[in-house]
């Protein structure tokens, strides 16, 4: 290469973001995703490409065959995504990819082609950790949700409470020590005979059912913790089955699945209730695909009415897995200031475990603050 500063001047172009639309990429797990945001933020399209009919069969994600489909779908979704937000390629201003936690296959498939196409327009490069993308989903609809506040990610991977910082950092609070709870959804409906993905099919069940006919064991670990523990439920479910006369009866499988998700929801609202009073923070947001569970945010809407807690559950598009998220954290990352580069490789582990400086910890519950920091 020549030493003529080219180099240098071709660099700092591509991390320097001119205020404009920003395009996310999500290809971590079974969804090819992808969405543009506009200057100010607003959601321009969010296109989601399920794998749901590949995996069914299987009873879960199959790594290769989620890395090949990412590869047959990712171009078509992201032309979808500019299309519907009436933009062309060129008039995207930044990108943002999610580098991990996730399978490596697929997590290469949208890296390389996000690292392709910044690129070749010349703007900069973000990779994302996909927890960031799913807790900044809370600022989607809510762009004045105050900081510092608890947030608590639940999926189908994570169960993992936060302390969100004013200057973005997450302080790790507390996680599942063995099945998250999107797992413990997934796994009791397989049990249940309800296919994959299991959460919603028992949201939609439990409502047929009564909580307290069948009821289960609440894991909270010791008093006060803030660890999770969700594989004992699932022992409940596997012993109370052996127990019960097959074939069940339909209001059976009803009551089955309404304690059973009442375990889960009842064990992460005293949870995140419990860290928001040890932190003396007065706003919740509750993020990732479980946080799509109706039990769970009713349940959580009650609680906070009782008390002056602000609550951000982000809209069902924004819950599972999508790239408007990824795009928000990009955004969020750029508005703060920090630097791009697209010198980043795949971080299939990477698991957004920050401990946080006492320093710079704010404590108690400052003023409301309407104006988001981000
Ligand atoms: P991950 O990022 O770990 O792949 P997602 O954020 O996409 O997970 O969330 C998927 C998980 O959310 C699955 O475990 C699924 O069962 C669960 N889920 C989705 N909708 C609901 C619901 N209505 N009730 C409970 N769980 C749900
Ligand atoms: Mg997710």
């Amino acid at each position: 290469m020549m030493d003529d500063g080219s180099a240098t001047q071709e660099d700092s172009r591509k991390t320097v973001w001119k205020s404009g639309p920003i395009l996310g990429i999500e290809s971590s797990c079974d969804e090819t995703a992808a969405a543009v945001l506009g200057s100010n933020g607003a959601v321009l399209s969010n296109v989601v490409s399920s794998q749901q009919d590949i995996h069914e069969k299987f009873g879960g994600v199959v790594p290769e065959l989620a890395a090949r489909a990412h590869l047959g779908t990712i171009d078509l979704v992201v032309n979808r995504a500019l299309e519907e937000a009436h933009l062309a390629k060129g008039d995207l201003q930044a990108i943002a990819v999610t580098q991990g936690p996730g399978l490596a296959g697929a997590l290469l498939v949208g890296v390389n082609y996000a690292k392709a196409l910044s690129y070749g327009l010349g703007i900069p490069l973000m990779g994302i950790n996909h927890l960031q993308g799913h807790i900044a989903s809370a600022w989607l609809a809510d762009p004045t949700f105050p900081l510092p506040c608890i947030v608590l990610v639940v999926s189908g991977g994570h169960t993992h409470l936060y302390r969100r910082e004013i200057n973005g950092e997450c302080l790790l609070l507390g996680r599942t020590r063995d099945d998250a709870a999107g797992e413990a959804f997934d796994k009791g409906a397989q049990m249940l005979g309800l296919g994959y993905p299991g959460g919603p099919a028992i949201d939609r069940l439990a409502r047929a059912g009564d909580p307290q006919a069948i009821p289960f064991p609440r894991f909270h670990r010791t008093r006060n913790s803030l660890e999770f523990s969700f594989s004992g439920l699932k022992t409940s479910l596997l012993y109370k089955l052996r127990g019960m006369a097959a074939p069940l009866k339909p209001e059976q499988i009803a009551d089955l699945a309404a304690g059973y998700q009442e375990s889960i929801v009842q064990v992460l609202v005293t949870k995140v209730l419990a860290a928001l009073k040890q932190e003396s923070l007065c706003a919740i947001a509750v993020v990732g695909g479980v946080s799509a569970n109706s039990r769970l945010r009713a349940v959580l809407r009650e609680r906070v009415e009782r008390g002056q807690i602000r609550l951000s559950l982000p809209p069902m598009e924004f819950c599972t897995d999508n790239a408007a998220m990824i795009a928000s954290a990009g955004r969020q990352r750029l508005m703060r200031g920090e630097p791009c580069s697209s010198d980043f490789d795949i971080d299939p582990m990477d698991s957004l475990v920050t401990v946080g400086v006492a320093s710079q910890i704010t404590k108690g519950c400052p003023e409301r603050k309407e104006k988001s920091h981000l």
